[in-house]
């Protein structure tokens, strides 16, 4: 049994500490917007600050949204630093701090190497499945750790996701991210000028969704994203300007690299577009809004 520090409690962070909560361990939690009331009621401790939740756990994750909101809290007033330098000697051995945000990988080996300097490890660990991965412990993890450390973690991700994987050294979870958001993000957008095409052209876009799903055109995103477009459903799920931040991440990344993602960057503007259209809190699935507009045409309307 172990004690578990959670740190951001939003879309997906609420139902990963849910099941951490619903083991044998006792869980430290901490978010912005303030602890919700259910996860108190199943048995969580509510922490003023990462501060305190450090203090307390010998595993600390953060579910945060951007690079500066991790370094934020990492390193911060009150931050998970102050609190394992406070370290009053009870867990005796090193502690981990597991990052399951998305966020640079340059800057998480910056962030892993601060952590071991003050004698503690670091393991990114992203994630990816959705709110609906999130809901069903069914998350795909990605860890990047030394090999000592993902052992140690391994059986409290597995209570979160259902295929944890060791992908290599600190900072490889982050990258195996960044190849996950290239596909998922282009493939959005495919479906979305895929069944813009087909409204436009008089076929109904749910009986060709349904039909694509067995072929080679199926995937996940058809069948979660798909269905979200034709239904006009763009509460989150994964908020646009989450979304853009990862496409950030992987443009800079891209650059630093020296290398050209351009359908990449294409999808990177349709993304801003949507934040200039007030969408920053939209589902990504909303990309098809801007889709429409270049089309003038909406793939729920019929072709006169
Ligand atoms: P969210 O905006 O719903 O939740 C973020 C939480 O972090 C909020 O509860 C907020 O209060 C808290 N927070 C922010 N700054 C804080 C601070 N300084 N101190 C304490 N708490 C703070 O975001 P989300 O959708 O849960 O995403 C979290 C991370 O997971 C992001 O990096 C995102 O890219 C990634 N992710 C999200 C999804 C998804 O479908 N939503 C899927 C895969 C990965």
């Amino acid at each position: 049994m172990a004690n578990i520090g959670f740190i951001g409690l939003g879309i997906m962070g609420k139902p990963m500490a849910g099941h951490l909560l619903r083991s044998e361990h006792t869980v430290f939690l901490h978010t912005r917007s303030g602890v919700p009331d259910d996860l108190i009621a199943i048995g969580g401790i509510a922490c003023a600050t990462p501060r305190e939740v450090a203090q307390q756990a010998d595993m600390i994750i953060t579910m945060l949204p951007d690079t500066p909101d991790v370094e934020a809290v990492l390193f911060g007033e009150h931050g998970i630093v102050s609190g394992l330098q406070a370290d009053s000697g009870q867990f005796g051995a090193r502690r981990v701090v597991i990052d399951m945000s998305t966020i640079s990988p340059l800057a998480t080996r910056v962030f892993a190497s601060k952590i071991n300097d003050i004698g503690h490890d670091y393991a990114d660990a992203p994630v990816s499945g959705g709110d609906i991965g999130a809901q069903n412990a069914a998350l795909t993890i990605m860890v990047g750790a030394e090999e000592a450390i993902f052992e140690r973690i391994k059986s409290v991700l597995e209570l979160m996701g259902k295929q944890v994987t060791h992908i290599g050294e600190i900072g490889a979870g982050q990258v195996c991210k960044i190849a996950n958001q290239i596909i998922v993000s282009l493939t959005i957008e495919a479906v979305g000028e895929a069944l813009l095409f087909v409204s436009k052209a008089g076929a109904d876009p749910q009986k060709v969704r349904q039909a694509l799903m067995g072929g080679f055109a199926g995937s996940r995103v058809l069948e979660v994203h798909g269905e979200r477009m034709i239904e006009r459903r763009f509460h989150p799920g994964f908020k646009i300007e989450l979304q853009q931040k990862d496409l950030d991440i992987v443009l800079t990344s891209a650059s630093a690299l020296g290398i050209a993602l351009p359908n990449t960057a294409t999808v990177h503007e349709l993304y801003n577009a949507c934040i200039a259209h007030g969408g920053a809190k939209w589902d990504n699935s909303a990309i098809v809004t801007m889709l429409e507009k270049l089309a003038n045409h909406e793939i729920t309307k019929k072709t006169e």
